[in-house]
């Protein structure tokens, strides 16, 4: 057996949180849809305010920073049942990317850093934002690097451009990538630097349009402009040189809440293809449900949920048990493997709804551009395929 049931206490919770999800957070969900996310905010605010006052605020957060201490397989139950609408994981404050560079903060924070960028982010008070990847370099291979913070004085100064920075758009701060040493090994060129947004030569060029989109505030994609940017050398996150290990470290766990999330949407998606099937009369008493395509598609996405359902959890508990790096091959397998699953039953889902899957009256089109791009980001499908096929026959060939 990979892992025992969760908890009494885990299954309170979850009945808790499923409750605080289906009355608080899916009524904002058709407004998330239909408007700006500024226009939601306030309505967002109000419900963020309301998790938190209920306990139900930074599950992934340890219990001395305010979180709920709750293991990885725990968070990933969690997070599948907030995965299940849009603004799930942004009511408690474990969003990406804030969620990873919460993490970061804790791990390689000094205490100055802690106080000045982590606090803020715990409390909500603040958003913030990773910039790694650019538009000049393969992102696959994230030590091939453009941006460079140079040293001058007490300060770094950073120039570089970059894009698909998640959320920058009134973001407090940015964690930048940069190469710090040109000549050093390869993996040991970048370091994590701290970038308030309010620094002189900080340049948010555009929000990029994403399949028709361009988001606003936390939902959105920037391309960014780093032109001299001055920061104290004390903004670095753990020691020089140490950028990639860091965004290892960060990866890991951040696999897991993106697999549950996932997880969650599919379940959502499923529950509205079942309900659309038994509903949609296509001849007088002749339902979809009763189509033989239909009833396929109804046990093909029931069995590749729960199958990948089970190899995240065993993953999960792989982690909290052995570490990340033990279990590096199964968190290959699961980004790729539940990536593909979320696409297969979102696609079918909408396929059921016919014209209605296209519109934004369901969660579903909104998810199909969006979660297209699971298979890329946090490494693509083929990247991951590439790295655990090669561990594997290496150990063969051994
Ligand atoms: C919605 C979204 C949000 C993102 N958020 C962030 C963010 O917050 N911060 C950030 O820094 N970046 C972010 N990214 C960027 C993301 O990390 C990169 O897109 C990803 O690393 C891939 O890099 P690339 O786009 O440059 O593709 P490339 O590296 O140019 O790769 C293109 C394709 O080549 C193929 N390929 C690459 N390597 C191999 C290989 N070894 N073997 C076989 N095929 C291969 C794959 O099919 C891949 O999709 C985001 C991207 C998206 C789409």
């Amino acid at each position: 057996m990979p892992f025992e049931a969760p908890s009494a206490e885990m299954r309170l919770l979850l009945r808790t949180l499923s409750d605080f999800v289906r009355q608080e957070v899916l009524p904002l969900e058709r407004p998330f849809l239909h408007h700006d996310f500024d226009t939601v905010l306030p309505a967002i605010d109000k419900v963020r305010h309301r998790a938190r006052g209920l306990g139900l605020w930074l599950p992934q957060i340890p219990a001395e920073y305010g979180g709920m201490g709750l293991s990885l397989f725990d968070h990933g139950l969690v997070s599948e049942v907030l995965g299940r609408t849009t603004l799930g994981h942004y009511a408690l404050n474990c969003q990406a990317p804030d969620a990873g560079n919460m993490d970061v903060l804790i791990e390689h924070g000094t205490p100055q850093q802690k106080e000045h960028f982590l606090i803020p982010l715990l409390a909500g008070d603040a958003r913030s934002c990773f910039s790694m990847t650019e538009p000049e370099n393969a992102g696959s291979n994230p030590t091939r690097l453009s941006t460079t913070a140079e040293k001058d004085g007490d300060d770094y100064v950073i120039n570089g451009h970059k894009w698909f920075t998640t959320a920058a758009d009134g973001a407090d701060f940015a964690v930048v990538m940069a190469v710090t040493d040109r000549h050093a090994g390869r993996t040991q060129q970048a370091s994590m630097i701290l970038v308030p947004a309010a620094t002189p030569g900080f340049h948010i060029v555009e929000n990029t349009s994403v399949m028709g989109e361009r988001g606003q505030d936390w939902a959105s994609h920037a391309e960014i402009r780093y032109d001299n940017c001055r920061v104290p050398q004390t903004n670095r996150l753990g020691a020089e040189g140490m950028g990639f290990v860091i965004a290892q470290q960060r990866l890991g766990p951040g696999r897991i809440h993106h697999c549950m999330r996932w997880i969650g949407i599919c379940e959502r998606a499923f529950e509205l293809m079942c309900r659309q099937a038994v509903l949609r009369e296509i001849a007088p008493g002749r339902t979809l449900a009763e189509m033989g395509p239909v009833q396929n598609w109804v046990a093909e996405s029931r069995a590749e949920i729960d199958a990948a359902r089970l190899l995240v959890l065993q993953t999960a508990r792989q982690i909290d048990r052995e570490g990340a790096y033990a279990a590096r091959d199964a968190i290959s397998l699961i980004k790729f493997h539940v990536a593909g699953v979320l696409q297969n039953v979102l696609d079918r889902a909408i396929q059921v709804h016919g014209a209605l899957g296209m519109t934004d009256e369901t969660p579903l089109a909104f998810w199909f551009r969006h979660e297209r791009a699971a298979r890329i980001y946090d490494g693509p499908d083929e990247v991951h395929k590439w790295s655990v096929a090669r561990r594997i026959l290496g150990r063969v060939a051994a």
